[in-house]
Order: C-alpha cells, then sequence, then structure tokens
C-alpha cells in the first residue's frame, strides 16, 4: 500500500474523511422527537462515560511536579524557577481555575511566599465574557395574570 500521498490525495482524503464525519451527524430538525430524546439519552450516557474514565485517568497519571509559577522565581537550579515535588506537599500554595477557552481546570504552584503572593495577583480567572445587557421591561406589557387572579 502506498503511504507517501501527494498533496491532490491529501485533500481527497481530507475531504472524504469531512463528508463522512458530517455524514454521520443526527438530523435533530427532521428526526422525531422521540428518536432525538433516545439520541440525547445516548449522548449523555456517553459523556458522562468518557467523563469518569478520563478522572481516573487524569487521577492515575497526574503530574508528579510542577514549576513555580511565578517567572522570576530563582530558588530552583541554577537560578531557574523552582521545580516543585506536588505529592511532597511543600509548596506555599496552588491556586486552580478554569481555562475561558478550552474549559480544562488548570492549575499553578508556587514554591515560596513570594511567589504565592506574585501567583494570587496573576494567576487569575479570565473575565467572563460580556452579557448582553438586561433588557428594559415596560412593567405595563408585563403578564401577570397569575398575580392578579389571585387578588
Ligand atoms: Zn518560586
Amino acid at each position: 500500500m502506498e503511504t507517501v500521498l501527494n498533496s491532490e490525495q491529501r485533500v481527497a482524503r481530507a475531504k472524504l474523511a469531512a463528508d463522512t464525519r458530517w455524514g454521520k451527524r443526527f438530523d435533530w430538525e427532521s428526526s422525531t422527537i422521540d428518536d432525538g430524546l433516545a439520541k440525547l439519552a445516548d449522548l449523555r450516557s456517553e459523556a458522562e462515560r468518557g467523563g469518569l474514565i478520563l478522572q481516573r485517568r487524569m487521577s492515575v497519571e497526574r503530574v508528579n511536579d510542577a514549576i513555580c509559577y511565578n517567572p522570576d522565581c530563582k530558588r530552583g537550579a541554577d537560578g531557574q524557577p523552582m521545580r516543585i515535588d506536588i505529592g511532597s506537599g511543600r509548596f506555599a500554595g496552588s491556586k486552580s481555575r478554569i481555562n475561558n477557552d478550552t474549559g480544562i481546570m488548570e492549575t499553578a504552584y508556587a514554591c515560596s511566599a513570594a511567589c504565592y503572593l506574585y501567583l494570587s495577583n496573576n494567576f487569575k480567572h479570565s473575565p467572563a465574557t460580556e452579557r448582553e445587557p438586561i433588557k428594559e421591561v415596560n412593567p405595563d406589557v408585563v403578564n401577570n395574570e397569575a398575580a392578579v387572579s389571585k387578588i
């Protein structure tokens, strides 16, 4: 079998892959509600399964050490930022946040109080995307029938 593809073959292969992937997409618009609910239950079950497996893997394959978050930290070997052995618990502090771009939790560690101060000031949640302003509601047109009927 030929393993080296020229550019046209690569493009054709990519198009086939994209068509195949999109062709397998569930048709949410025209399927019956029951089929849609069944498909949604399947997806939720698969997502839960994936979440549990990843959680288990992350606890088994977790990172054992980290570099101090403070770029000016010079407590490590050769004046480099300190390498922290997370399992030993010998670090000044850590902070976690959810990366808005990936949705993945990320944690930073600091080796000393001074580095933790830097960490606290700089490792923050990125600001949430701005929400749409709340539309003003004209009280005269608010549907308040339920309240009126109880009077
Ligand atoms: Zn440090």
